[in-house]
């Protein structure tokens, strides 16, 4: 399987390449050239096979000779030996044909877990066939830098430097950062916001001098391999309710995209999922694209789902890219309107290609609290903000046609204080994480200031 760029500057890569490079060099995201279908009887074959060995099923057609199946399932197996479920990914039933599909039980709590402790042990394997070292930088608000942290603490070829703002995240989302003891990882508290945060990890990396010098890399919700190994729980929770003999419909809180396109991508693969459909907080900017054609950028309002919370929906492209036939020229004339103008108009045909599968739904503050409550009177079930979003949007999709899952990516603990204030009850931190609250942090507090920050990375990188 070879990879090209949806800006059309860039193709014949193979599966290695772009789980190294991330982001394309003509600015474009990587896709398959191709997406592999299996037929129902294969889908069929795969129902007796444990979560690893469906894992790399799914993802053998995508990595090419990168590594063989034996040796995906082999990497898979690792990855799951750090989540604290059997099931790996559990189903749980709430109601006839309502079911959440749990992604949380991984080391930081949260659905990035699963496809970064894959990733992590990909990048190990291309790092040392190629003999090389890469320094991973990131900003983080939350999930993303914590799940990055414990992947990538154990390997011998990567270090990792995670930005996040001063004082302006939660303490159970910055110990989960701080109190990781590794030689490799270095925790800097930015003074400043997390925009702060971001324009100095987009600095560094336009800074090509110093680009090459470390050999950055970056792991965010861009790269290929996280959205592949996403896949992987589509198929297995479909399989466990009955696919391909039977259609369901997905309800994902959605936010860069990334979560929801590998939904795309099992769709495509003949996975018999007849709805996608997106969750989003008051941050709605692909919702407002869906109902009215119009994709465009606003200002960011702080949520009690604060992995929501986003501008752009980076991933989104994508999906545009196959909307639009695969047309790099079209696609490119929409992408020069939203960087100069903020906003583009979805042509009709890619709307409609659109439409054809993914619904959506937007989530109000007040509607998250009232879903967290009467989940949890109905079902028992406490349930976390992102989650409520996704359940709420869920409701208006129940249908006799099909089933539904609801897809629950980040553990109640994880948000106490937004639990709290719903139905009175603390939910407490699974015991594997609980000692985080007592360990010492490492952290160092820099001032938002490029040079600084370069420093500091240069000075403990080399050393390391
Ligand atoms: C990152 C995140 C999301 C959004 O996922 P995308 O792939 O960016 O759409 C939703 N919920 C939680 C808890 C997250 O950490």
């Amino acid at each position: 399987m070879q990879y090209l760029s949806t800006r059309g500057n860039d193709a014949g890569r193979s599966f290695e390449d772009v789980l190294l490079a991330g982001l394309a060099p003509d600015g474009g995201l990587y896709v398959p050239e191709e997406w592999p279908n299996f037929p129902k009887g294969e889908w069929r074959g795969l129902r007796n096979l444990s979560w690893g060995g469906v894992a790399a099923m799914i993802m053998k057609p995508f990595v090419g000779d990168f590594l063989t199946g034996q040796e995906l399932h082999a990497l898979v197996e690792d990855a799951q030996a750090t989540f604290h479920h059997t099931a790996t990914t559990p189903l749980k039933q709430l109601d006839d044909a309502l079911f959440l599909l749990e992604l949380f039980h991984g080391p930081t709590l949260a659905f990035k877990d699963v496809a970064m402790q894959i990733l992590a042990r990909m990048m190990d394997i291309a790092l040392m066939r190629r003999g090389q070292r890469v320094t991973i930088i990131g900003a983080t608000s939350g999930d993303t830098g914590s799940a990055a942290i414990e992947a990538f603490r154990h390997s011998s070829r990567v270090n990792i430097f995670i930005l996040h703002p001063h004082e302006r995240v939660s303490p159970i989302q910055r110990r989960q950062m701080t109190t990781v003891e590794a030689p490799n990882v270095f925790n800097i508290a930015i003074e400043g916001d997390f925009d702060d945060c971001q324009a100095l990890v987009k600095a560094m990396f336009n800074d090509a001098p110093f680009r090459e010098r470390m050999n950055l890399a970056g792991v965010n919700s861009i790269n290929w391999a996280r959205i592949l190994a996403q896949v992987i729980y589509y198929a297995t929770s479909a399989l466990a309710l009955g696919a391909p003999d039977r259609s369901l419909c997905y309800v994902v809180p959605t936010g860069n995209f990334g979560d929801i396109f590998a939904g795309y991508v099992a769709r495509q693969m003949g996975l018999p999922i007849d709805r996608l459909v997106i969750a989003t907080n008051v941050n709605d900017i692909l919702h407002r694209a869906l109902t009215t054609g119009r994709y465009e950028t606003g200002r960011v309002v702080p949520t009690t789902s604060p992995s929501m919370d986003i501008q752009v929906s980076s991933n989104f492209e994508r999906l545009l890219f196959d909307a639009l036939e695969r047309d790099p020229s079209r696609l490119r004339a929409l992408m020069e309107q939203l960087s100069q103008s903020g906003g583009f108009s979805i042509p009709e045909d890619a709307r409609a290609y659109i439409r054809q599968l993914f619904a959506s739904g937007r989530v109000d503050e007040e509607a998250v609290r009232a879903t967290i409550r009467e989940t949890y009177e109905k079902t028992g079930e406490i349930v976390d903000p992102h989650t409520a979003v996704g359940l709420h949007v869920a409701q208006e999709h129940i249908a006799p046609s099909h089933m539904v899952v609801s897809l629950s990516t980040a553990h109640p603990a994880k948000f106490p204080d937004a639990v709290e204030a719903a139905i009175n009850v603390r939910p407490p931190l699974p015991e594997h994480v609980a000692d985080i609250m007592k360990k010492e942090e490492r952290f160092t507090v820099l001032p938002a200031d490029l040079t600084k920050v370069e420093d500091f990375i240069a000075n403990n990188a080399t050393t390391a």
